[in-house]
């Protein structure tokens, strides 16, 4: 992917504070941290997102994700980790090649939890009822 800035950062191409690779994967320093030590997982190979990520990608990932989040905690000394990843822009994702937040997180950051909302009557089971039939269907 020509334009992909983290192809570029895979390539060498664009700098990264680079801190763990592999044959698969890259993790590097997020340019923007929500707090310092903040790190970026992601796999070389070009996807844009977890949806198209194959399945032996992410399981040879998920252990390196662990792996980050320990390091990075002992690193800054972090009091919890935060995972994340932002799929489609509605979900907050700017960067279309997979990738995965390790955030540290400090007592009294600042850092405001997600807010929650009220299911209306019959709501949670109406939609965990929905939810059920996708995962039960042979193609996700
Ligand atoms: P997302 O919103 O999940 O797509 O996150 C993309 C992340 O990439 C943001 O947190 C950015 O701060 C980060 N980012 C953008 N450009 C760079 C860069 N050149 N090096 C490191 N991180 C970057
Ligand atoms: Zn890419």
């Amino acid at each position: 992917m020509d334009d992909c800035l983290f192809c570029k950062i895979v390539s060498g191409d664009v700098p990264a504070s680079k801190i763990y690779e592999d044959e698969n994967s890259l993790a590097f320093l997020d340019i923007s941290p929500v707090n310092p030590g903040h790190a970026l997982l992601i796999p070389k190979e070009h996807y844009k997102n977890i949806y198209d990520t194959p399945d032996e990608l992410l399981a040879n990932i998920a252990p390196k994700i662990k792996k980050i989040a320990l390091a990075v905690k002992e690193a800054v000394n972090a009091d919890g980790i935060n995972i994340g990843m932002n799929n489609d822009p509605a979900a907050g994702q700017i960067v279309f090649h997979t990738h995965i937040h390790i955030i540290p997180r400090f007592e009294g950051d600042g850092h405001n939890p997600w807010s929650s909302k009220k299911y209306e009557e019959g709501e949670m089971a109406e939609i965990a009822e929905k939810i059920r039939a996708h995962c039960n269907q042979g193609e996700l």
